[in-house]
């Protein structure tokens, strides 16, 4: 299930240089980025939380019962996992199936505590117990599972190109002698690495907002990433930068979390299934995701290994 897109995009976020800088001012593009769409965008939806949730024999929920739940997200892919940079409000696909988790879990807003958590620190921030679930398009694979665990998968993503609007790289075969960047600790930027795309550079950064102004910039010819996230950086860059390319891998997105806490793993699929089902997260994905012009796909179906 690759995203398609259906419609002229219909919502254009804020401009890359502007969401290092701006402040929430009135007028300010961030605050065209919140109403920009808003005739054709549904609201997000609201999730009724389970105040008698339990989850027994799950460590984590034991320490968290109660309290607060710590999520690890990202904060600059919009449409996924995005943080307003004046008013710190989150938004995106990521960040509503954190929040109806959260809620079946018994944890309401006030009680939700998100963390920005870049690619490369998320297996240790797990492991380690700095966040109880990580919700950030997180590629579920056998060598992420040797150190945590994943519930979901609850999208289907693939690897693709952002390049200028005026470039001539059509797919990945073009990247020959060409500078590539991608985020450190990816899936996109160890596949990109392979000699068979001959690459002249593959410059790794800390989150791919840096590699799409790297674009923007033209110090490097393309960014590689999942296309859910190229098409925030293009809506928000449009007639500057654009997506090329058939997806070239499949990236099923799964909610990181501790390896052995296979209880916690069990809620997560439940409440991911029933709000696939309830269709919350049609919703979700229609207020997030779908405002750039992007029909929802179908749910994919939980894997409960
Ligand atoms: N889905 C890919 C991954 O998990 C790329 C996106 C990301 O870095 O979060 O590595």
């Amino acid at each position: 299930m690759m995203l398609r897109k259906t419609a002229a995009a219909a919502a254009v976020v804020l401009a890359l240089t502007a969401s290092a800088t701006a402040c929430g001012k009135s007028g300010s593009p961030d605050d065209k980025a919140d109403k920009a769409g808003d005739k054709a965008a549904p609201p997000v939806p609201t999730y009724k939380v389970n105040t008698a949730a339990d989850v027994k024999d799950s460590p984590v929920f034991e320490k968290i019962k109660g309290k607060t739940i710590t999520i690890g997200t990202k904060a600059d892919q919009p449409g996924l996992g995005f943080e307003h940079p004046g008013t710190k409000k989150r938004s995106g696909f990521d960040v509503e199936i954190a929040r109806m988790i959260a809620a079946d879990l018994g944890f309401d807003e006030a009680h939700i505590k998100f963390q920005t958590i870049p690619s490369e620190a998320r297996e240790t921030q797990i492991a380690s117990g700095g966040v109880d679930l990580y919700v950030g398009t997180y590629t579920i694979n056998d060598e992420r599972k040797k150190q945590v665990g994943f519930g979901g998968p609850y999208f289907i993503a693939g690897q693709s190109l952002l390049v200028k609007a005026d470039s001539d790289i059509k797919g990945p075969d073009d990247l020959k002698g060409k500078k590539v960047c991608s985020a450190t600790g990816s899936t996109p930027l160890k596949r990109i690495k392979d000699p068979k795309y001959g690459a002249a550079e593959v410059k790794a950064q800390q989150g791919y907002q840096l590699c799409a102004q790297e674009v923007v910039n033209g110090t490097v010819d393309a960014l590689t990433t999942d296309d859910s996230i190229l098409m925030g950086y293009a809506a928000e860059n449009k007639g500057a930068l654009k997506v090329v390319g058939q997806p070239f891998s499949k990236e099923p997105y799964g909610v990181g979390l501790k390896k052995d806490d296979k209880a916690l793993r069990d809620a997560v699929n439940n409440a991911l299934e029933a709000h696939m089902k309830n269709g919350d997260w049609k919703k979700a994905f229609d207020a997030t995701l779908g405002r750039s012009g992007v029909a929802a796909p179908n749910p994919p179906a939980v894997d409960r290994y």
